[in-house]
């Protein structure tokens, strides 16, 4: 079983009942497609991605129909809220009167001063966090001038702008995202970022595309920021059904060894020595781990002569050979079964070892 990779050192935030940042947890969120102010739809779309893992969400508040339903999709689902403002400070108040775990709302962009004081001192008295959103294509005008494009420099710049509005008013629970669709921008931006200041970095790219492009983009980019030790939350953006952005941060995580309470699938590519149908056995594995909330490696394998040694670092691991199949802990070959049963052997095995890791 893997340990945590290491984080670069951010101060801790409170987001609901989680932390973000100040630890080496990387918190999934997701963000609803469904019209806030429609409750049923909303609740329905954050049950499917609790179910799929989504550990913090976000919904849109565009209106004030929108805020008006805050305060009932909150109470009917289990994961943190964080409501998405764009520069209304009536909304912001309404949203957090309405139990918002979280805003997002850039401070420079609600205007007067005592407006933003009203927002601040309503957040503070909540105890909940505000997340800056930075993002390469609406920056501030006077940035684009002095910089000439979007630049990681100009994107900085605009966060260390925001940050110091809400530092003077004393705020602290500070979230920053550094977004931008072009990835090598952003793998820039969130560096110097992590540089610039020791708020949590909550990752993400824009307009990454659709569920397979978007996937790839969003691995390259994310990947690359998560593998040097930045990130402390992170929303895949998908043209797709927002689940699958939840299953997509899932398998990144996993990639980096950054999650503790999921499992992971190690099959072959198959070849030309394979005995049995390895693609439909490894996908049943796959759906049967995604419940699994132990850090496992499981392994499937098409054959027993490179199988188990090629997946030494699995916890549990079936090779199929004729007419039966080799279950292996670790490169060693601890039994054969026959081919009928040796899916639900498997099964068994990684339900006892993910038992054992729930009582540890
Ligand atoms: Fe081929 Fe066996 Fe390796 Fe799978 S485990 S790729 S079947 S040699």
């Amino acid at each position: 079983m893997s340990e945590l990779t290491h984080r670069t050192k951010t101060r801790p935030v409170n987001v609901g009942n989680l932390v973000i940042g100040g630890n080496d947890e990387v918190i999934i969120q997701s963000m609803t497609t469904t019209k806030t102010h429609d409750v049923e739809a909303t609740v329905a779309e954050i049950s499917r991605l609790e179910e799929a893992g989504c550990q913090v969400v976000r919904v849109a508040c565009p209106d004030p129909r929108a805020a008006d339903a805050l305060a009932e999709i909150k109470s009917r689902i289990n994961i943190p809220l964080v409501v998405d403002i764009h520069f209304d400070y009536r909304l912001a108040l309404k949203a957090i009167e309405a139990g918002a775990d979280k805003i997002r709302i850039n401070p420079g962009n609600i205007g007067k001063r005592d407006k933003v004081e009203l927002v601040v001192k309503a957040a503070k008295e909540k105890g909940i966090p505000i997340r800056i959103g930075v993002n390469a294509g609406s920056l501030e005008r006077h940035l684009l001038e002095k910089y000439g494009y979007p630049t990681a420099d100009a994107m900085v710049e605009s966060a260390l702008h925001h940050i110091s509005i809400l530092e003077e008013l004393d705020f602290h629970d500070i979230i920053v995202s550094m977004k931008a669709s072009n990835v090598d921008l952003a793998v820039e931006a969130y560096e110097k970022a992590a540089q610039a200041f020791d708020y949590p970095l909550h990752l993400g790219i824009t307009e990454s595309g659709t569920l397979f492009a978007g996937t790839i983009k969003s691995a390259a980019g994310l990947g690359t920021i998560l593998s040097k030790g930045i990130g402390n939350t992170m929303r895949i953006s998908l043209s797709a059904d927002p689940v699958e952005e939840v299953k997509v941060a899932r398998e990144l995580l996993k990639t980096f060894g950054l999650a503790s309470n999921a499992a992971t699938l190690i099959s072959c590519p198959t070849c030309g020595r394979i005995e049995i149908d390895l693609i439909s056995i490894a996908n049943e594995v796959e759906e049967y781990i995604s419940h699994v909330k132990a850090p496992l490696k499981v392994a499937v394998l098409g054959c027993a002569v490179n199988g188990p040694g090629e997946a030494r670092e699995a916890d549990i691991g079936i090779a199929g050979a004729k007419g039966e199949g080799l279950l292996f802990r670790h490169g060693e070959i601890i039994r054969k079964v026959p081919e009928e049963i040796m899916v639900d052997e498997l099964k068994k095995e990684v339900d006892k070892l993910a038992e054992e890791h729930y009582q540890k």
